[in-house]
């Protein structure tokens, strides 16, 4: 058995959604022994779509508070929508007020103003995390409804989650597919991490937001590691990529050029590896999983 110790939880980031984030974290789902996985991206999740999760455990997880008016008890008088700083409070065609839940903040003041007590607010418990099984290993993710708060608190219990698994059950990675950006959910997953992989595609804008990551996982004194995705789209670009993650000392794992084979492997629900396993993507997909485990291993 494998000790805790020697367990090491690795996070796939980027600076922006769509850059083969999920493609690169199924791709070592599917090589990766004795690994757990974690979809840390609760408010868009897609590793499922690859991984199939048979779902063996559902946890409610509360969710911000929102609030609805009782048109029994409403008299149409306006004060609520007048101080609600969000905008969240409407008129329907009738003239009757209503509050859009989506754009509620649960803030609770139309709640204290209203003159009649029309106004009352309760806790979202519409989101939910699962503990399933895939063929590749568990997978911990979860479901958050869109509008929801608390992304990052819901980001940190699944990866807690997963850490507990991974202390009772003896597995060696975590491996998680974190939140693009550098928001709330970014910070909650790459919190305690071993290691972080950013994965880059050669842009302007895609170099800029992987400078403003990088930045920010090195407040937190972790390793980054780097893979550049598509960098044949706009070799130049990935050539100041490269220059760039050189001088930060960020080590490339490997350049993927562009292949539609990743598509097609994410129609037919496979990871790269699966799909072609003789293409030169899956090579290189095996060589950087190889290079970042025995840095890994090397480092510590
Ligand atoms: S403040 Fe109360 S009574 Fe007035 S519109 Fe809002 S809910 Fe209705
Ligand atoms: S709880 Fe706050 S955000 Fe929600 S409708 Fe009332 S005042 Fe607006």
């Amino acid at each position: 058995m494998i000790e805790y110790y020697s367990m090491k939880e690795i996070t796939i980031l980027s600076g922006k959604g769509g850059t083969g984030k999920t493609s690169v974290t199924a791709a070592f789902a599917s090589i990766a022994e004795h690994a757990i996985f974690c979809d840390g991206d609760v408010d868009a999740p897609d590793l499922h779509l690859i991984l199939a999760p048979e779902i063996k455990e559902t946890h409610p997880f509360p969710g911000g508070r929102k609030a609805s008016i009782n048109p029994e008890l409403c008299t149409d008088c306006g004060l609520c929508r007048d101080y609600c700083r969000f905008d969240a409070i409407h008129q329907d065609i009738s003239g009757r007020y209503y509050i859009h839940p989506v754009q509620c903040e649960g803030c609770r003041l139309c709640e204290r103003i209203c003159p009649v007590g029309a106004i009352s607010s309760e806790q979202s418990m519409n989101n939910f995390w699962f503990v399933s099984d895939t063929r590749f290993g568990k997978l911990v993710h979860a479901n958050m409804q869109a509008g929801e708060e608390n992304s990052g608190k819901l980001v940190t219990t699944v990866r807690n989650h997963a850490r507990e698994l991974a202390k009772a059950e003896g597995y060696r990675f975590i491996i998680t597919d974190g939140p693009p950006g550098i928001g709330c959910p970014a910070i909650a997953s790459i919190t305690g991490s071993k290691a972080v992989l950013m994965i880059v595609e050669p842009t302007r804008s895609g170099m800029h937001d992987a400078i403003r990551l990088a930045e920010l996982v090195k407040g937190f004194n972790i390793p980054i590691f780097s893979i550049i995705n598509k960098y044949d789209v706009n070799e130049e670009v990935a050539a100041e990529i490269e220059s760039w993650l050189h001088s930060d000392n960020i080590i490339l794992l490997g350049k993927i050029p562009f292949n539609e084979v990743v598509v097609k492997a994410m129609i037919e629900k496979k990871s790269v590896i699966e799909f072609d396993p003789d293409s030169e993507l899956s090579y290189i997909l095996r060589s950087s999983w190889t290079k970042l485990v025995s840095e890994l291993e090397n480092g510590q």
